[in-house]
Protein backbone atom coordinates (compact mmCIF):
# COMPACT_ATOMS: atom_id res chain seq x y z
CA UNK A 1 0.00 0.00 0.00
CA UNK A 2 2.91 2.23 1.25
CA UNK A 3 5.35 3.30 -1.27
CA UNK A 4 8.34 1.03 0.65
CA UNK A 5 11.44 3.22 1.24
CA UNK A 6 14.89 1.11 1.06
CA UNK A 7 13.34 -0.37 -1.88
CA UNK A 8 15.89 0.88 -4.88
CA UNK A 9 15.08 1.03 -8.56
CA UNK A 10 11.03 1.72 -8.37
CA UNK A 11 11.07 3.91 -11.87
CA UNK A 12 8.07 5.87 -11.17
CA UNK A 13 5.26 5.76 -14.44
CA UNK A 14 6.08 9.39 -15.40
CA UNK A 15 5.21 10.43 -18.91
CA UNK A 16 2.46 7.27 -19.29
CA UNK A 17 -0.11 8.16 -21.81
CA UNK A 18 -3.77 5.50 -21.29
CA UNK A 19 -4.33 3.20 -24.08
CA UNK A 20 -0.60 4.20 -26.39
CA UNK A 21 1.23 0.92 -26.72
CA UNK A 22 4.85 0.96 -24.61
CA UNK A 23 7.05 -0.97 -26.82
CA UNK A 24 9.49 -2.57 -23.70
CA UNK A 25 11.34 -5.39 -25.11
CA UNK A 26 11.20 -7.24 -28.77
CA UNK A 27 8.53 -9.54 -27.69
CA UNK A 28 7.13 -7.15 -24.84
CA UNK A 29 4.63 -4.08 -25.39
CA UNK A 30 2.04 -2.62 -22.64
CA UNK A 31 -1.16 -0.76 -22.79
CA UNK A 32 -1.93 0.94 -19.29
CA UNK A 33 -5.61 0.97 -18.70
CA UNK A 34 -7.13 4.50 -16.91
CA UNK A 35 -8.33 2.90 -13.75
CA UNK A 36 -5.66 4.72 -11.41
CA UNK A 37 -6.61 4.04 -7.32
CA UNK A 38 -4.82 3.75 -4.25
CA UNK A 39 -4.45 -0.30 -5.09
CA UNK A 40 -3.77 0.03 -8.70
CA UNK A 41 -1.60 2.35 -8.92
CA UNK A 42 -2.01 4.54 -12.42
CA UNK A 43 -3.77 1.94 -13.50
CA UNK A 44 -3.54 -1.81 -15.07
CA UNK A 45 -0.82 -2.76 -16.95
CA UNK A 46 -2.20 -5.53 -19.69
CA UNK A 47 0.68 -7.19 -21.50
CA UNK A 48 1.12 -8.45 -25.04
CA UNK A 49 3.56 -11.01 -25.66
CA UNK A 50 4.50 -11.53 -29.26
CA UNK A 51 4.87 -10.35 -33.30
CA UNK A 52 1.92 -11.25 -35.27
CA UNK A 53 0.69 -14.28 -32.96
CA UNK A 54 0.59 -12.72 -29.52
CA UNK A 55 -0.63 -13.61 -25.81
CA UNK A 56 -2.20 -11.11 -23.77
CA UNK A 57 -1.52 -11.02 -20.14
CA UNK A 58 -4.08 -9.62 -17.69
CA UNK A 59 -6.85 -8.15 -20.39
CA UNK A 60 -8.03 -5.77 -17.30
CA UNK A 61 -10.86 -3.77 -16.24
CA UNK A 62 -13.82 -3.62 -17.74
CA UNK A 63 -13.61 0.06 -19.18
CA UNK A 64 -14.78 1.12 -22.75
CA UNK A 65 -11.70 3.12 -23.66
CA UNK A 66 -9.33 -0.22 -22.18
CA UNK A 67 -11.22 -2.10 -24.67
CA UNK A 68 -10.57 0.34 -27.41
CA UNK A 69 -7.18 0.64 -26.38
CA UNK A 70 -6.59 -3.20 -26.81
CA UNK A 71 -8.18 -4.01 -29.57
CA UNK A 72 -6.25 -1.19 -31.41
CA UNK A 73 -3.10 -2.62 -29.90
CA UNK A 74 -3.61 -6.14 -31.09
CA UNK A 75 -4.29 -4.57 -34.99
CA UNK A 76 -6.18 -7.69 -36.14
CA UNK A 77 -3.05 -10.14 -34.54
CA UNK A 78 -4.32 -13.27 -33.58
CA UNK A 79 -4.36 -13.93 -30.29
CA UNK A 80 -3.02 -17.54 -28.89
CA UNK A 81 -4.00 -17.54 -25.74
CA UNK A 82 -5.68 -15.24 -22.56
CA UNK A 83 -3.58 -15.47 -19.14
CA UNK A 84 -5.12 -14.55 -15.83
CA UNK A 85 -2.62 -14.52 -13.10
CA UNK A 86 -5.35 -13.71 -10.38
CA UNK A 87 -9.34 -12.77 -10.15
CA UNK A 88 -9.13 -9.25 -8.79
CA UNK A 89 -11.77 -7.25 -10.94
CA UNK A 90 -8.73 -4.91 -12.35
CA UNK A 91 -7.60 -7.70 -14.21
CA UNK A 92 -10.08 -10.31 -15.04
CA UNK A 93 -13.06 -8.60 -17.11
CA UNK A 94 -12.03 -7.66 -20.35
CA UNK A 95 -10.62 -11.23 -20.52
CA UNK A 96 -14.54 -12.54 -21.41
CA UNK A 97 -14.70 -9.94 -24.01
CA UNK A 98 -11.19 -11.02 -25.52
CA UNK A 99 -11.81 -15.03 -25.22
CA UNK A 100 -15.29 -14.67 -27.04
CA UNK A 101 -13.71 -12.01 -29.63
CA UNK A 102 -11.04 -13.67 -30.52
CA UNK A 103 -11.76 -17.33 -29.50
CA UNK A 104 -8.61 -17.72 -27.80
CA UNK A 105 -8.48 -19.76 -24.40
CA UNK A 106 -8.08 -18.42 -20.93
CA UNK A 107 -4.80 -19.70 -18.55
CA UNK A 108 -4.67 -19.43 -14.97
CA UNK A 109 -3.89 -21.91 -11.47
CA UNK A 110 -7.48 -22.16 -11.19
CA UNK A 111 -10.66 -20.47 -9.91
CA UNK A 112 -10.93 -17.61 -6.66
CA UNK A 113 -11.69 -20.18 -3.87
CA UNK A 114 -15.16 -18.87 -2.39
CA UNK A 115 -15.24 -17.51 1.52
CA UNK A 116 -16.82 -20.18 3.43
CA UNK A 117 -19.46 -19.15 6.08
CA UNK A 118 -18.74 -15.56 8.05
CA UNK A 119 -15.61 -14.56 8.94
CA UNK A 120 -13.79 -13.32 12.00
CA UNK A 121 -11.23 -12.33 10.13
CA UNK A 122 -13.43 -9.99 8.19
CA UNK A 123 -14.99 -8.16 11.14
CA UNK A 124 -13.38 -4.66 11.26
CA UNK A 125 -16.33 -2.22 10.63
CA UNK A 126 -15.28 0.73 12.48
CA UNK A 127 -18.38 2.57 11.47
CA UNK A 128 -15.95 5.49 9.38
CA UNK A 129 -16.26 4.07 6.03
CA UNK A 130 -19.62 3.04 5.55
CA UNK A 131 -20.30 4.85 2.65
CA UNK A 132 -16.87 4.73 0.79
CA UNK A 133 -18.05 1.22 -0.59
CA UNK A 134 -16.08 -1.79 -0.05
CA UNK A 135 -13.45 -1.36 -3.43
CA UNK A 136 -11.79 1.37 -1.77
CA UNK A 137 -10.86 -1.07 0.79
CA UNK A 138 -10.16 -4.12 -0.53
CA UNK A 139 -10.12 -5.43 -4.16
CA UNK A 140 -13.21 -6.94 -5.79
CA UNK A 141 -12.95 -10.25 -6.62
CA UNK A 142 -14.84 -12.60 -9.46
CA UNK A 143 -15.59 -15.56 -7.87
CA UNK A 144 -17.14 -16.83 -11.10
CA UNK A 145 -13.76 -16.99 -13.38
CA UNK A 146 -12.46 -20.09 -14.62
CA UNK A 147 -9.82 -20.53 -16.66
CA UNK A 148 -10.21 -22.54 -19.78
CA UNK A 149 -6.92 -24.19 -18.44
CA UNK A 150 -5.66 -24.88 -15.51
CA UNK A 151 -1.91 -24.85 -15.33
CA UNK A 152 0.07 -26.06 -12.76
CA UNK A 153 4.03 -24.79 -11.06
CA UNK A 154 6.59 -25.06 -13.25
CA UNK A 155 4.19 -26.49 -16.26
CA UNK A 156 5.45 -24.94 -19.90
CA UNK A 157 1.71 -24.28 -21.06
CA UNK A 158 2.02 -22.13 -24.30
CA UNK A 159 4.53 -22.28 -27.01
CA UNK A 160 4.01 -19.58 -29.65
CA UNK A 161 6.70 -19.43 -32.25
CA UNK A 162 10.50 -19.69 -31.13
CA UNK A 163 9.16 -18.72 -27.07
CA UNK A 164 7.20 -20.21 -24.42
CA UNK A 165 5.31 -19.68 -21.56
CA UNK A 166 5.47 -21.48 -18.34
CA UNK A 167 3.50 -20.95 -14.82
CA UNK A 168 5.29 -20.12 -11.68
CA UNK A 169 2.56 -21.06 -8.77
CA UNK A 170 3.18 -18.11 -5.85
CA UNK A 171 0.21 -17.46 -3.72
CA UNK A 172 0.15 -15.24 -0.84
CA UNK A 173 -1.66 -12.28 -2.64
CA UNK A 174 -4.35 -14.18 -3.49
CA UNK A 175 -3.73 -18.39 -3.12
CA UNK A 176 -4.10 -18.32 -7.03
CA UNK A 177 -1.89 -16.55 -7.94
CA UNK A 178 0.29 -17.40 -10.76
CA UNK A 179 3.34 -15.27 -12.41
CA UNK A 180 4.42 -16.11 -15.67
CA UNK A 181 7.55 -16.56 -17.55
CA UNK A 182 8.46 -15.66 -20.79
CA UNK A 183 12.26 -18.20 -21.90
CA UNK A 184 13.16 -16.28 -24.93
CA UNK A 185 13.80 -12.96 -22.79
CA UNK A 186 14.15 -14.70 -19.42
CA UNK A 187 11.25 -12.74 -18.27
CA UNK A 188 8.61 -12.79 -15.27
CA UNK A 189 5.23 -11.30 -15.44
CA UNK A 190 4.90 -10.95 -12.22
CA UNK A 191 0.95 -9.57 -11.92
CA UNK A 192 0.13 -8.45 -8.14
CA UNK A 193 2.66 -10.72 -6.35
CA UNK A 194 5.43 -8.50 -6.91
CA UNK A 195 4.65 -4.53 -7.92
CA UNK A 196 6.79 -2.25 -9.70
CA UNK A 197 5.66 0.88 -7.19
CA UNK A 198 4.60 -0.63 -3.42
CA UNK A 199 4.40 -3.36 -1.28
CA UNK A 200 1.34 -5.83 -2.05
CA UNK A 201 -1.70 -5.99 -0.59
CA UNK A 202 -1.63 -9.50 1.35
CA UNK A 203 -5.25 -9.87 3.15
CA UNK A 204 -6.89 -12.46 4.86
CA UNK A 205 -8.33 -15.15 4.31
CA UNK A 206 -7.63 -16.07 1.10
CA UNK A 207 -4.36 -13.72 1.29
CA UNK A 208 -2.00 -15.60 3.47
CA UNK A 209 1.39 -13.40 4.75
CA UNK A 210 3.24 -17.08 5.03
CA UNK A 211 2.43 -18.08 1.60
CA UNK A 212 3.54 -14.67 0.83
CA UNK A 213 7.11 -14.49 2.10
CA UNK A 214 7.51 -17.73 0.81
CA UNK A 215 6.38 -17.05 -2.57
CA UNK A 216 8.77 -13.76 -2.70
CA UNK A 217 11.86 -16.22 -1.24
CA UNK A 218 10.70 -18.54 -4.74
CA UNK A 219 11.73 -15.54 -6.42
CA UNK A 220 14.83 -14.62 -5.25
CA UNK A 221 15.75 -18.09 -5.76
CA UNK A 222 14.99 -17.90 -9.67
CA UNK A 223 17.42 -15.61 -12.24
CA UNK A 224 14.75 -13.56 -13.92
CA UNK A 225 16.49 -11.33 -16.11
CA UNK A 226 13.41 -8.70 -15.95
CA UNK A 227 10.42 -8.61 -14.31
CA UNK A 228 7.13 -7.12 -15.39
CA UNK A 229 4.27 -6.33 -12.77
CA UNK A 230 0.87 -5.64 -13.62
CA UNK A 231 0.95 -2.12 -12.07
CA UNK A 232 4.18 0.14 -12.02
CA UNK A 233 7.48 -0.44 -14.64
CA UNK A 234 9.41 -3.08 -15.16
CA UNK A 235 12.00 -3.81 -12.74
CA UNK A 236 15.56 -4.67 -14.56
CA UNK A 237 17.05 -5.72 -11.78
CA UNK A 238 15.54 -8.31 -9.76
CA UNK A 239 17.73 -9.22 -7.43
CA UNK A 240 18.24 -6.49 -4.59
CA UNK A 241 14.81 -5.16 -5.46
CA UNK A 242 13.25 -8.71 -4.40
CA UNK A 243 15.82 -8.72 -1.74
CA UNK A 244 14.63 -5.46 -0.07
CA UNK A 245 10.92 -6.42 -0.65
CA UNK A 246 11.04 -9.25 1.68
CA UNK A 247 13.44 -7.68 4.05
CA UNK A 248 10.91 -4.91 4.06
CA UNK A 249 8.08 -7.92 5.42
CA UNK A 250 10.51 -9.07 7.92
CA UNK A 251 11.39 -5.72 9.01
CA UNK A 252 7.37 -5.43 9.94
CA UNK A 253 7.22 -8.30 11.44
CA UNK A 254 9.90 -7.70 14.02
CA UNK A 255 8.10 -4.45 14.49
CA UNK A 256 5.19 -6.19 15.68
CA UNK A 257 6.63 -8.72 17.66
CA UNK A 258 8.70 -5.69 19.61
CA UNK A 259 5.24 -4.18 19.56
CA UNK A 260 3.84 -6.87 21.49
CA UNK A 261 6.98 -6.85 24.09
CA UNK A 262 5.53 -3.97 25.76
CA UNK A 263 2.03 -5.46 25.66
CA UNK A 264 -1.13 -7.34 25.13
CA UNK A 265 -2.42 -5.16 22.58
CA UNK A 266 -5.26 -4.93 19.90
CA UNK A 267 -4.63 -4.71 15.78
CA UNK A 268 -6.60 -1.45 15.78
CA UNK A 269 -4.26 -0.34 18.61
CA UNK A 270 -0.87 -1.40 16.43
CA UNK A 271 -2.09 -0.26 13.49
CA UNK A 272 -2.34 3.09 15.31
CA UNK A 273 1.57 2.53 16.30
CA UNK A 274 3.01 1.14 12.94
CA UNK A 275 1.35 3.43 10.65
CA UNK A 276 1.54 6.34 12.41
CA UNK A 277 2.72 8.29 9.45
CA UNK A 278 0.54 6.78 7.07
CA UNK A 279 -3.12 8.61 6.10
CA UNK A 280 -5.91 7.32 8.00
CA UNK A 281 -7.99 6.18 5.02
CA UNK A 282 -5.19 3.79 4.76
CA UNK A 283 -5.41 2.40 7.86
CA UNK A 284 -8.34 -0.02 7.49
CA UNK A 285 -6.30 -2.20 4.74
CA UNK A 286 -3.32 -2.04 7.52
CA UNK A 287 -4.89 -3.52 9.95
CA UNK A 288 -5.64 -6.44 7.42
CA UNK A 289 -2.15 -6.42 6.54
CA UNK A 290 -0.77 -6.30 10.19
CA UNK A 291 -3.33 -9.24 10.72
CA UNK A 292 -1.85 -11.30 7.97
CA UNK A 293 1.54 -11.17 9.48
CA UNK A 294 0.00 -11.90 13.27
CA UNK A 295 -1.78 -15.15 11.74
CA UNK A 296 2.00 -16.27 10.43
CA UNK A 297 3.38 -15.38 14.12
CA UNK A 298 0.48 -17.09 15.06
CA UNK A 299 1.32 -20.36 13.22
CA UNK A 300 5.43 -19.99 13.71
CA UNK A 301 4.27 -19.98 17.42
CA UNK A 302 5.52 -16.30 18.28
CA UNK A 303 2.21 -14.78 19.68
CA UNK A 304 -0.61 -15.96 20.66
CA UNK A 305 -4.54 -14.37 21.29
CA UNK A 306 -6.17 -13.94 24.87
CA UNK A 307 -7.46 -17.17 26.74
CA UNK A 308 -9.20 -19.34 24.27
CA UNK A 309 -9.73 -16.30 21.97
CA UNK A 310 -9.83 -17.47 18.41
CA UNK A 311 -7.60 -14.93 16.11
CA UNK A 312 -9.93 -12.29 14.83
CA UNK A 313 -9.70 -8.73 13.87
CA UNK A 314 -10.76 -7.70 17.24
CA UNK A 315 -9.07 -10.22 20.17
CA UNK A 316 -6.31 -9.03 22.27
CA UNK A 317 -2.63 -10.84 21.07
CA UNK A 318 0.43 -11.28 23.01
CA UNK A 319 4.02 -12.77 22.48
CA UNK A 320 4.51 -16.04 23.78
CA UNK A 321 6.65 -16.47 26.23
CA UNK A 322 10.35 -18.98 25.78
ZN1 LIG B 1 -4.85 -8.18 -7.02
Amino acid sequence: MTAVAGIPFVEPLEGLVYGAVDRLSPLVARVVAENPSKFTYKGTGTYIIGRDDVVVVDPGPNLDSHRTALERALDGRRVRGIVVTHCHSDHVPLSYWLAESTQARTYGFGPHPRPIGTDALDDDDDGESKNTGDGEEREHTDFDFVPDVAVGDGQTFLTVDDWSLAAVHTPGHTSNHLCVHLDAENALFTGDHIMGWSTTVVSPPDGNMADYMASVRKLIARSDAVLYPTHGNPVRNPAPFLAAYLAHRVERENQIIELLRRGPSTIRAMVEVLYADVRRELHKPARRSVMSHLLKLYDDGVVTTAVDAPPSMRCIWSVVDR
